[in-house]
């Protein structure tokens, strides 16, 4: 059959993939351990194995323990790293609403200045306003 043949290669494409995969490291000599070997191809040792992890026979309790400390370690860092990033936008978003808030205040005490101006009051005059303004407007904003 076509597909038997079909499944039977893609089993063979597998077991070939696995066996060129970098394995874990053996709990007796650090070895490469194969994935689901019964035992060590370096030491020959006998593994159990854990959600694809090597471990000596006997100690698959405390591997499941460590394994779940370390999910939730990645969990707890996936919070944090969630929290950093959203604190990162919000103050960016602040400095940018700043920085509007800033570029509109400029333009509208050049606008009042120009008015000034253009009013036919003095230069002196129109420049103390808008420097008035302008003093004003920053104790606002950082003050
Ligand atoms: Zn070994």
């Amino acid at each position: 059959m076509a597909l038997q043949q079909l499944l039977e290669t893609q089993k063979l494409a597998q077991q070939v993939a696995q066996s060129n995969s970098k394995g874990k490291p053996c709990p007796y000599c650090g070895g490469d351990a194969i994935p689901n070997y019964q035992r060590c191809k370096n030491c020959a040792s006998p593994l159990s194995w854990v959600e694809g992890h090597p471990c000596k026979p006997g100690e698959e309790g405390r591997l499941t323990q460590s394994l779940a400390e370390d999910r939730k370690q990645a969990a707890e860092k996936e919070v944090e790293d969630n929290n950093r990033r959203y604190q990162e936008k919000i103050s960016e978003k602040a400095a940018q609403q700043g920085c509007t808030k800033l570029i509109a205040v400029t333009g509208i005490v050049l606008t009042a200045a120009l008015c000034l101006y253009a009013g036919g009051l003095s230069k002196n005059i129109g420049f103390f306003v808008a420097t008035t303004i302008g003093i004003l407007v920053l104790a606002v904003i950082f003050g």
